[in-house]
């Protein structure tokens, strides 16, 4: 057996009957992990309604629409070298990515705007950058399976490892005119229907596992980026290939 890996992470499984790890004194199961089909996101999870105005929104699936697309990939970690990251063809991610052109800027730009007036304020932490948005198109039968944005597990040890530099997830929804397509944060129990105009965030870690569930109808538009809080131990020696810095100062190890 090889050495253990550094950037192991704790185990989290929490049970019904245990207090909630978000502090609030109530069990697991009356808090963050409720079956309760109205409950309130659990601890972690942000959700800003009408981030995006509904002119954006509507003008940006218009421009999409007239765009070539890609079978999106997805990062292979255990061949990524250090700044540049393998990809590869993932069954368990049934979605196209859109070839943004000039609409790379302008979502970058919200994306930005996001961090800024609300993660940077949330976690009163700066970001030293954030991952080149990218925007996905979900069709009928399209769906991203359960993952972690930012970890992975190595079987060998049974440990889940942070793998990517990733530490806030960030995802804009540009429309609601579909069925099916939650989103779904598997620890918790809780299920979420995109809003037109939504900002959602949380953390990247194993924690929030998530999937983006199967559209039944329609098409579904998601932007998504990732984040580096800045200053933090790095797993890899610099940012993916066209991030955005935001905070020169705290992009090496911290
Ligand atoms: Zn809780």
């Amino acid at each position: 057996m090889s050495e253990l890996p550094k950037f192991r992470l704790p185990a989290f499984n929490p049970s019904r009957l245990s207090p909630c790890f978000c502090n609030s004194g109530k069990r697991f199961k009356s808090c963050c992990g409720s079956k309760d089909p109205n409950r309130p996101p659990p601890f972690g999870v942000q959700v800003v309604h009408n981030f995006i105005s509904d002119e954006l929104c509507d003008n940006w699936v218009a421009r999409a629409e007239t765009k070539p697309r890609e079978t999106l990939k997805t990062i292979d970690v255990e061949n990524s070298t250090k700044t540049h990251l393998a990809q590869k063809i993932n069954p368990a991610r049934v979605t196209e990515s859109v070839v943004l052109g000039e609409l790379e800027d302008e979502l970058n730009r919200e994306i930005t705007r996001a961090i800024q007036t609300k993660i940077e304020p949330h976690y009163k932490r700066k970001i030293a950058w954030h991952e080149n948005a990218i925007l996905l198109r979900y069709s009928p039968g399209g769906l991203y399976k359960a993952h972690a944005d930012s970890d992975s597990y190595i079987p060998e040890h049974k440990v889940m490892v942070k793998s990517l530099d990733r530490d806030v997830s960030l995802l804009l929804y540009l429309n609601d005119d579909y069925t099916g397509g939650g989103i779904r944060f598997n620890k918790f129990n809780y299920r979420y229907q995109p809003k037109k105009g939504d900002l959602i965030f949380f953390p990247s870690d194993y924690r929030y596992t998530h999937e983006a569930e199967k559209v039944i109808s329609g098409i579904r538009y998601a932007v998504v980026s990732w984040s580096a809080l800045s200053k933090v131990p790095r797993v890899h020696a610099g940012p993916p290939e066209d991030s955005i810095i935001l905070d020169e100062a705290g992009v090496g190890s911290g």
